[in-house]
């Protein structure tokens, strides 16, 4: 490293995980913090011993008290354009912008660089940071983008709650270009619209992409019911498969509302589908709805978003997906998924069959979760898969 930082030095025996290329330090790791740097500057990480493991930046306010931003000597901010560089690159092999021209281009860790995540919405990016040592070099990460991909704007979206731990508010609106409140996209040849201002996450779940593949594929002359159905991405999906209904409910009314304009983009019937703004848990529980569908699909909010949560949020979802069983109709297909980290694949898997217990229902793993490529897992922090999902054949 050229310029000299600030150095913080770990405990002894505290070296492995940093040594094994994971992000994050913990402040019980830390033998002597440097007195010199503020909360979000970079620092020189240093072994026990005294040897140097690379450079992070820093936090004392989260118990993630230090995140790694290179692993050897590199300058920290050579390092993140480095990996921004990589992330950009393996985006694309893998999609054709004439057919699917919206995916994450930078997954936090998942692409190297904690607190930072880059969406591509054709030429519109939106930006999510997380972290105060991200939010210092937002300027920097924002001429990056512009010079790199001359988009028309740059959005920042950040505003999610793990925000408040690191002393940071949450910050929404235009940092770069001329805004479009909105735009449709192209995934695998379906239209999407869009809203980036008035929208959860980042303005669409491009994390589910490759089971919306598989909910196309599956759809065919079935009737079905997408639960939590946000902009209707399932359900677009199923009526292109050629589904002979789908009926979507989601909370939202707004969410409700651009699904029917998804499906008229689409040149999809919206007289022949149901919108249905509905609280998931009451409309599962209705008459109305018992051996009508043949595939539902499960997608809620995360339930779990602390460790805290895990057993509330395992009662939500065996509540859902004993209802979603008890009324699917003989021979019929259900996916469900959870987005919780704290809810991982072997304890969901529980969950449901505690669910296909109650319910008295005879149930397969036929399939499970594919993971977008633009989502990519960094196999040295696996504490990235949040997402998975069950193909479930209910007899
Ligand atoms: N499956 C969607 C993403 C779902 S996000 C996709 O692939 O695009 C979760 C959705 O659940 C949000 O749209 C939110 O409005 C909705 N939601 C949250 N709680 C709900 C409830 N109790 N009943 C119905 N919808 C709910």
């Amino acid at each position: 490293m050229t310029t000299k930082l600030p150095q913080l030095i770990l405990k002894p025996g505290k070296e492995k995980p940093i040594k094994n290329f994971h992000h994050w330090i913990f402040s019980g790791a830390i033998k002597q913090f440097p007195k010199e740097a503020k909360d979000g500057d970079f620092v020189s990480v240093y072994g026990s011993n005294g040897e140097l493991l690379g450079s992070a930046y820093i936090n004392r306010k989260t118990s993630i008290t230090a995140r790694m931003v290179s692993f050897d000597n590199t300058e920290p901010i050579d390092s993140i354009v480095s990996h921004m560089d990589k992330a950009i690159a393996v985006r694309n092999n893998f999609f054709d912008d004439t057919q699917t021209n919206a995916f994450r281009l930078i997954n936090s860790e998942g692409d190297g660089i904690p607190g930072l995540v880059v969406d591509k919405y054709d030429d519109v990016i939106v930006v999510q940071i997380t972290t105060l040592g991200i939010e210092k070099i937002k300027a920097d990460i924002v001429d990056y983008l512009v010079n790199k991909l001359k988009p028309i704007c740059i959005y920042e979206r950040s505003d999610m709650p793990s925000r408040r731990e690191e002393g940071l508010k949450n910050q929404v609106g235009l940092l770069y270009g001329e805004g479009v409140k909105e735009k449709a996209i192209k995934e695998y040849g379906a239209l999407f619209k869009v809203d980036f201002v008035d929208s959860q996450k980042t303005g669409f779940f491009l994390d589910q992409r490759e089971m919306r593949q598989q909910v196309k594929k599956l759809a065919k002359n079935k009737k079905v019911l997408n639960c939590f159905s946000y902009t209707g991405g399932f359900s677009v999906m199923a009526g292109i498969g050629g589904a002979q209904k789908v009926d979507s409910v989601d909370i939202s009314d707004p969410a409700i509302e651009l699904a029917k304009e998804n499906f008229c983009l689409n040149d999809l019937d919206i007289k022949h589908n149901s919108f249905i703004v509905e609280d998931v848990f009451e409309f599962l529980r209705k008459d109305s709805v018992k051996n009508i569908y043949d595939f539902i699909i499960l997608d809620p909010p995360a339930f779990a978003k602390k460790r805290g949560d895990i057993v509330k949020a395992c009662r939500g979802y065996k509540d859902i997906n004993r209802l979603a069983l008890q009324n699917i109709q003989s021979s019929g297909i259900l996916i469900t998924s959870s987005c919780s980290y704290y809810v991982d694949e072997k304890l969901f898997q529980q969950v449901v069959f505690e669910a296909a217990v109650e319910a008295k229902r005879s149930v397969r793993i036929i399939d499970k979760h594919h993971y977008a490529p633009d989502h990519p897992i960094n196999i040295f922090h696996p504490e990235g898969n949040y997402l998975k999902s069950l193909v479930l054949w209910v007899e």
